[in-house]
């Protein structure tokens, strides 16, 4: 495997070597990018003769994905490569994308893989200073497979992770311990998820004194792992004592190796996991059961915030660390203070992942920055620009500016633009919202009632987190005063509405069970009126006064909830 730099020596050098010549790293990346991809027909139609950063910032538009796709599929449907990138485009990534839901697919070749590898050297040399006796040890990392389609042009397309795990990059790995899971590789490649992480979770309960680090890319697995360990417990146990493994995995990858590692009947150590996982309360149950754990890696910012309560219960306030900020289209940065606290995580850009530029969100004003022109305290949306044949590119994400390392900007991440609602993966944007609701107002007007206005909040007070739908309706006509609310017609709103909503909405809805029924929750007549006052006492404008359609200040969440007169879940 390509080592981008060694291991032991020279991290330091690296990264202040990075973070010191920012500009310059990025001017020269771009030019390299320029000079190779100077023939394609995408810069073609922008560029000619002069391929110089002047000549690229003023004829080549910043774009949103929908702009790019027509010449995307064309490659995807067999057409050559250099319609966007001079360097062969050996594959497509799937990304969960937020317009509507739909999967976006990103061109993709081994420089992600190159870079993504960089990131995770770096980032292991940034835990070790942070954090000490992690080098003799493993980590249970929940990492998953999954099925890759191919595309008519016969590339794979495939979800980050996956095109990582399924590459020589993983294969060949280093045998550092940043690399060395409690899990055999078979068990992190086998194509049936569940298999996979009931398989995950037996090689880490084996394995239990050398675990020092567990967790997954996003906070949501790791608290669906502890969650599917509350379950069964019982027959992981009943493994370790017999030797042998359920008989429902039928994966022979996972079978052989998981064996292997099971290494004979153990009933000592199951009857001493078994007294663990017997006791009353949960709380504390990772440091328990893996007592020389240092740390949790997974992402715990942006939507993955509402899992911090969850994970501080199961695993005793053992730090929470999210390491990397990273998508599709590129990897972005890692945080270089892994142990601060969830709400204080920013990530440091790397500039020799992609060329990254910035468009200014405050005010109304929109320029186009570049990274080292990024300004303290202010909100910027990212442009990127790659090695696999992305220009300019919009990325959808609202980040802050908190702070610098050398000349690197730190980010924090704030939202996803356009989203207003988001539980797990699921991203679900005004235009959807209202989609939703029109499907309900049909109900509600074949029910004799009228609809005022609504809003919508993501209630994730409780695991799974839930939308939450404030209706303010009146009675069809005007003789009649009183409001009869139907059971029956707002449950069948409930349903239409999330019936409206995408499909990644649908798969954590009914078949992960990452996000919980959506509630209506009906309010009195006037309270879209109080709420305009609301807005209006804290600064907001009468004549362009929008009602919001999700409610992310707690005031004002407290001004709605005030006037709730019924509830109603979908069933
Ligand atoms: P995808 O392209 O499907 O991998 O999704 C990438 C998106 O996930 C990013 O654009 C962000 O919206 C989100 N994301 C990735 N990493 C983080 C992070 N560390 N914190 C918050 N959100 C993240």
């Amino acid at each position: 495997m390509k080592q981008i730099f060694d291991i032991n020596q020279g991290f330091e050098e690296k990264l202040e070597d990075l973070t010191l010549n920012v500009k310059q790293i990025q001017d020269d990346l771009l030019e390299e990018i320029l000079t190779r991809n100077a023939k394609t027909e995408y810069l073609q139609r922008f560029l000619v003769n002069s391929f110089d950063k002047e000549h690229f910032k003023k004829n080549v538009p910043v774009v949103t994905y929908e702009e790019i796709k027509p010449y995307i599929d064309r490659i995807v449907n067999g057409e050559s490569s250099d319609v966007l990138s001079a360097r062969p485009i050996t594959g497509f990534l799937l990304s969960s994308g937020t317009s509507g839901g739909a999967q976006k697919m990103m061109p993709w070749n081994n420089k992600y893989l190159d870079n993504l590898t960089f990131i995770y050297d770096l980032r292991s040399h940034v835990v070790t200073k942070h954090v000490s006796g992690l080098k003799q040890g493993k980590g249970m990392m929940f990492l998953f497979t999954k099925q890759e389609f191919i595309t008519p042009s016969g590339l794979p397309a495939r979800v980050a992770t996956s095109s990582y795990t399924k590459s020589d990059y993983f294969k060949n790995r280093p045998s550092n311990w940043y690399y060395s899971y409690t899990s055999p590789d078979e068990v992190i490649l086998c194509p049936n998820n569940t298999e996979s992480l009931y398989c995950h979770l037996l090689c880490g309960l084996v394995q239990r004194d050398e675990v020092v680090r567990m967790g997954s890319i996003f906070a949501s697995v790791t608290v669906r792992a502890i969650k599917f360990l509350e379950n069964s417990w019982e027959e992981l146990c009943s493994n370790i004592r017999t030797g042998h493994l359920s008989k429902w995995v039928t994966d022979l990858g996972c079978q052989n190796s998981v064996s292997l590692v099971l290494g004979g009947p153990r009933p000592d150590l199951a009857d001493t996991i078994e007294a663990i996982c017997n006791q009353k309360s949960w709380k504390g149950i990772v440091n328990r059961l893996w007592p020389n754990i240092k740390y949790i890696e997974t992402v715990v910012t942006g939507s993955m915030g509402q899992y911090v309560p969850t994970l501080n219960y199961y695993c005793n306030d053992l730090p929470l660390v999210s390491t990397t900020y990273g998508s599709s289209e590129t990897t972005f940065g890692i945080n270089l203070d892994p142990l601060c606290k969830p709400e204080d995580v920013s990530y440091a850009f790397m500039p020799n992942m992609s060329y990254f530029e910035f468009i200014t969100m405050d005010g109304d004003k929109r320029d186009v920055v570049d990274l080292e022109d990024v300004k303290l305290g202010c909100t910027y949306e990212p442009v990127v620009t790659n090695f696999a044949g992305l220009y300019r590119m919009r990325v959808g994400d609202i980040l802050l500016v908190t702070g610098f390392y050398n000349n690197a900007p730190e980010f924090k991440f704030v939202r996803r633009e356009n989203v207003v609602l988001s539980i797990d993966s699921d991203k679900t944007n005004e235009e959807d919202l209202f989609k939703a609701v029109n499907q309900a107002e049909l109900v509600l007007n074949s029910s004799d009632l009228v609809l005022n206005d609504f809003t919508s909040y993501a209630d994730t007070s409780k695991f799974p987190g839930h939308y939450v739908v404030y209706l303010e309706v009146k009675a069809k006509g005007e003789k009649k005063k009183y409001l009869e609310l139907n059971e029956d017609a707002f449950s069948k709103c409930c349903l239409v509405m999330e019936d409206s909503l995408d499909n990644v909405y649908k798969r954590c809805r009914f078949k992960d069970g990452s996000v919980g029924p959506l509630e209506i929750r009906v309010v009195r007549q006037g309270t879209f009126d109080s709420l305009m006052d609301f807005f209006i006492s804290q600064g907001a404008s009468i004549g362009q006064y929008k009602t919001p359609r999700c409610i992310k200040s707690g005031k004002a969440l407290e001004v709605m909830e005030a006037c709730v007169i019924a509830r109603f879940f979908s069933t």
